[in-house]
């Protein structure tokens, strides 16, 4: 009897040394794993068409184009892989349940462009045929926080904004609007950015990505070509089209 104790307690002890040794091991592979989700994005963004020399590594995420954000801990779109970005757009769409009624909360540091916010919002939600909305909420849950953001990456250029696409079937997390740097900008203007941002969120590419030198996208099925006049242009903060145009309409009737 007491002989089988000990071996109680002698196993006992095992056991617990073995799930010491666990719990170590675990904390130590945590940071690797965060690791290996940020190479994985890597080649999310790599595999969208986008060259490894137009990624920008910016800390906990990577800028590609300009104004295009990926965060190093977003989930992975599951159709990722062999993905591009036909109007143009990244091959991955906000779901048909949350294109209903896509969140947008306003950061306080955001909230004296909100004429400018709802501007923007009543053109994407104005879209015939088209049963995306979004709106506004007041408080959490929300699919989209949109903030001021002193944007001074990637170096050397002047970003007006910047926006992530959709994953996972979501819209695109997060816009950061350099407010400072589009003040100057006539209301229609500073309209046009935040536009034009939560049109990434949707998952539109930049309509001109071939006259700015960026990767190839994928054509929104029947909507080809360029044009001049649509909102999704890029590298035109404050010179580029206010509204969306007829192609621009057509390419959200077609994805949404
Ligand atoms: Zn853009």
């Amino acid at each position: 009897m007491k002989n089988n104790l000990k071996k109680i307690a002698v196993v006992a002890m095992v056991a617990l040394v073995i799930a010491a040794c666990k719990k170590n091991q675990e904390s130590t592979t945590e940071p690797q794993e965060t690791v290996k989700n940020s190479d994985k994005v890597l080649q999310y963004i790599k595999d969208l068409g986008f060259p490894a020399t137009s990624i920008v590594d910016n800390g906990n995420e990577f800028i590609v184009e300009e104004d295009i954000t990926f965060p190093k801990n977003m989930e992975i779109p599951t159709n990722g892989a062999g993905a591009k970005t036909e109007q143009y757009y990244t091959g991955s769409i906000v779901n048909s349940t949350k294109k209903l009624n896509i969140r947008i909360f306003v950061d306080p540091s955001m909230t004296s462009m909100s004429s400018e916010i709802n501007s923007a919002i009543a053109q994407w939600n104005g879209v015939t045929g088209s049963t995306l909305r979004f709106s506004i909420v007041t408080t959490a849950p929300y699919d989209i926080l949109i903030k001021d953001e002193a944007l001074t990456a990637p170096p050397g250029y002047v970003t007006c904004g910047m926006a992530q696409f959709p994953s996972g079937g979501s819209a695109g997390a997060l816009v950061r609007i350099n407010k400072a740097g589009i003040a100057g900008n006539s209301f229609a203007q500073r309209a046009r950015t935040i536009c034009h941002e939560f049109g990434h969120c949707i998952s539109f590419r930049h309509t001109n990505w071939s006259a700015q030198g960026e990767s190839t996208a994928t054509n929104v099925p029947g909507v080809t070509g360029t044009d001049a006049l649509s909102l999704m242009n890029g590298g035109q903060c404050g010179s580029g089209a206010t509204v969306l145009s007829q192609k621009d309409k057509d390419a959200t009737a077609v994805l949404y």
